[in-house]
């Protein structure tokens, strides 16, 4: 990811074009259909299934984007819900990348939960460079009290983010996931997230509105994951109706007179 993706994705994100020609190099990583067993799948356990989710989004969300999508969206619905003919006609070529597969509707939202973490450990890494090479005021900026603060913020937030993803990934490990558990999970990655990204950009200075640096791109590709599979608000209704019982999805009624 870091030599052959990390160089060109900048330009493309401008483009709004998707780097085909990268394709057999996510294949020879060897990760797609990730907990699938059989039929030329990896079968890994879904903690390093989300770990691999994460180093693809350190690099490029967009591209961690594609992969969920060809990994969990689709190949993950015809393990589960396909004919044993259609696994054996499928998976092993999906597998290798070889074909491309695509899927609307949901994906699970625990491999969700894992795009913000990895994307925001790939704006912790830039910015901790950034710090130590530009100098301002005869020394480099992470020698400045601010900037040490912000940075250790968002590493605080990144260590939290991979301890609640973790932990998503062990109850739904032992069958314990509840719905509550993953939308808390998607939601409040993603508002951590906002913060993370948005203390990156700060430290960039104007570097940080730049699409060169990561961090412009990043606060950008973190935007459709804050609302997809559900935005952040719905998500906390879902873990709020499963704490207190009650949903609160629909308004209360209205009355019929106004007392304005
Ligand atoms: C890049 C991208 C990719 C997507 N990919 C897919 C996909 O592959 N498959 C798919 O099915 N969908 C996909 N979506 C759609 C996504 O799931 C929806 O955009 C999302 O669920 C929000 O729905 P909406 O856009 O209709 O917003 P709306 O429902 O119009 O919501 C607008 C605002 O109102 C709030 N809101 C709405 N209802 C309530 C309520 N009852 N209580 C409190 N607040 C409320 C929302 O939180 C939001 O802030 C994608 C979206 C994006 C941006």
């Amino acid at each position: 990811m870091e030599k052959d993706v990390a160089p060109i994705m900048a330009e493309y994100w401008e483009k709004a074009e998707f780097p085909f020609q990268i394709i057999p190099k996510l294949g020879a990583l060897r990760i797609a259909g990730g907990t699938i067993k059989g039929y030329g799948c990896p079968g890994l356990s879904i903690t390093a299934n989300a770990f691999a989710t994460a180093e693809i989004a350190r690099v490029d969300a967009s591209c961690s984007t594609f992969f969920l999508v060809h990994s969990s969206a689709a190949m993950l619905t015809i393990a589960l819900c396909g004919s044993e003919a259609q696994k054996q006609k499928y998976l092993p070529s999906l597998a290798e990348f070889k074909t491309v597969a695509c899927w609307v509707l949901a994906v699970l939202r625990v491999m969700v939960a894992w795009q913000p973490i990895g994307l925001c450990m790939g704006v912790y890494d830039m910015c901790h460079r950034y710090l130590k090479e530009r100098k301002q005021f005869g020394a480099p900026l992470a020698a400045f009290q601010i900037n040490q603060e912000k940075l250790v913020r968002m590493l605080g937030n990144v260590q939290a983010m991979v301890l609640i993803g973790w932990r998503l990934c062990k109850l739904y490990e032992a069958g314990k996931m509840t719905p509550g558990h993953a939308s808390m999970g998607k939601s409040w990655t993603t508002l951590r997230a906002r913060e993370t990204v948005a203390l990156g950009r700060e430290l960039l200075g104007g570097n940080g509105i730049l699409s060169d640096f990561l961090v412009a791109k990043a606060l950008g590709d973190l935007e459709p994951i804050y609302t997809f599979e559900g935005t952040y608000d719905i998500n906390a209704l879902v873990t709020g109706r499963e704490v207190t019982g009650i949903a609160s999805f629909r308004p209360a009624a209205s009355t019929q007179r106004s007392r304005l």
